[in-house]
């Protein structure tokens, strides 16, 4: 064995993927690098907003607010207030702090600067040690068809507060959009590629969608894990359970591993949920449990920590599974 820092990718959404790369960012034995979603991004107030990109950086350098998960913490409400006073609507929230970041991004995206390349540079200022990429530096975006029509993914999320039955998604902006350069790189020189336990079909997915990025993964023979978003056929938070009960998808982790298919050699699963296991091993894919609830940074840390154990022993540590 050798003691060349692992190159781990990890895919990953906003809340639940930011707290998989919280864990794994503590680890020394590792180089880091993130391929986020821009599926959620939109124009609020004329200024683009990237909310799990932003998650991914307020997560990683601690600006975020703990309490809710997203969002800049001490942040205030200011320019919202005024803009409410307008008339604007403003059902999304953006502190104060938060309008800072969109504000320079959107100034950059304005004079011809790659999303990528803004992200980079947002990340340096945050002092953010993992690479944050990008599937793509063109616009696509998540729209959710409800019984209240096509709503972008911010207006179901946000808005809508994921009441509406999801019916169908889709990815605007799929056929034009090309893969990044640096998301090509990084797939084909990961030595471990981890799919972090968001939201499979309003994260991941619109990171798989893109031209290039499923074949790309598809390619590489290393080892290719997922840590399911369910526990017990519930979502820890958001609408992962219910957009797959009204998609006629099994809601467990049968069925997160099943969307996944061959796309992974290994599923991550909670203890709680061990029956499941002989039937995941029937579709082809390894199954682990273990606790995969992270409700602080130690649970974090080591939850990365049996992930990287079991990537490279193929067992997970002693202990773990009950
Ligand atoms: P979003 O973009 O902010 O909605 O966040 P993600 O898509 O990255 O993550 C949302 C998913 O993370 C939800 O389906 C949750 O069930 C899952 N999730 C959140 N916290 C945890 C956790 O501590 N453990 C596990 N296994 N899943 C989690
Ligand atoms: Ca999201």
């Amino acid at each position: 064995m050798t003691n060349k820092p692992l190159n781990v990718l990890l895919l990953a959404g906003g809340v639940g993927g930011a707290k998989m790369a919280e864990g794994l960012q503590s680890n020394s034995n590792i180089v880091l690098t993130i391929l986020g979603n821009i599926g959620d991004d939109d124009s609020f107030h004329g200024l683009w907003v990237s909310p799990d990109i932003d998650t991914m950086i307020y997560t990683l350098s601690e600006e975020i607010n703990r309490k809710q998960g997203w969002g800049v913490r001490e942040d205030d409400y200011k320019a919202l207030s005024f803009l409410s006073k307008l008339g604007a609507d403003t059902w999304m929230s953006l502190g104060d702090k938060d309008f800072g970041l969109h504000i320079y991004r959107t100034e950059r995206l304005r004079r011809g600067d790659r999303a990528s390349d803004i992200t980079k540079d947002i990340a340096k200022a945050f002092g953010i040690e993992a690479r944050i990429i990008l599937p793509s530096d063109d616009i696509v975006q998540t729209k959710v068809l409800t019984d209240k029509g096509w709503l972008t993914f911010q207006e179901y999320f946000v808005k809508e507060r994921c009441d509406p039955e999801v019916k169908e998604i889709k990815f605007e902006g799929l056929e034009v959009a090309k893969p990044t350069y640096e998301a090509l790189d990084a797939i084909s020189t990961a030595d471990i590629i981890l799919i972090a336990p968001s939201n499979p079909f309003v994260s991941i997915s619109p990171i798989l969608k893109i031209p290039g990025i499923l074949e790309a993964l598809k390619e590489t023979s290393v080892k290719k894990l997922a840590v399911s978003p369910l526990i017990n056929g519930k979502a820890v938070k958001g609408p992962a359970e219910k957009i797959m009960t009204s998609l006629g998808m099994q809601a467990d982790a049968i069925g997160i591993a099943s969307f996944y298919g061959d796309l992974i050699d290994t599923i991550i699963i909670d203890n709680v949920d061990s029956e499941l296991s002989p039937k995941i091993r029937t579709l082809g894919i390894e199954v682990f449990c273990t606790d995969i609830l992270m409700s602080n940074s130690s649970e974090k840390k080591r939850l990365a920590e049996e992930i990287l154990f079991l990537a490279k022993n193929n067992n997970l540590p002693e202990g773990a599974e009950r």
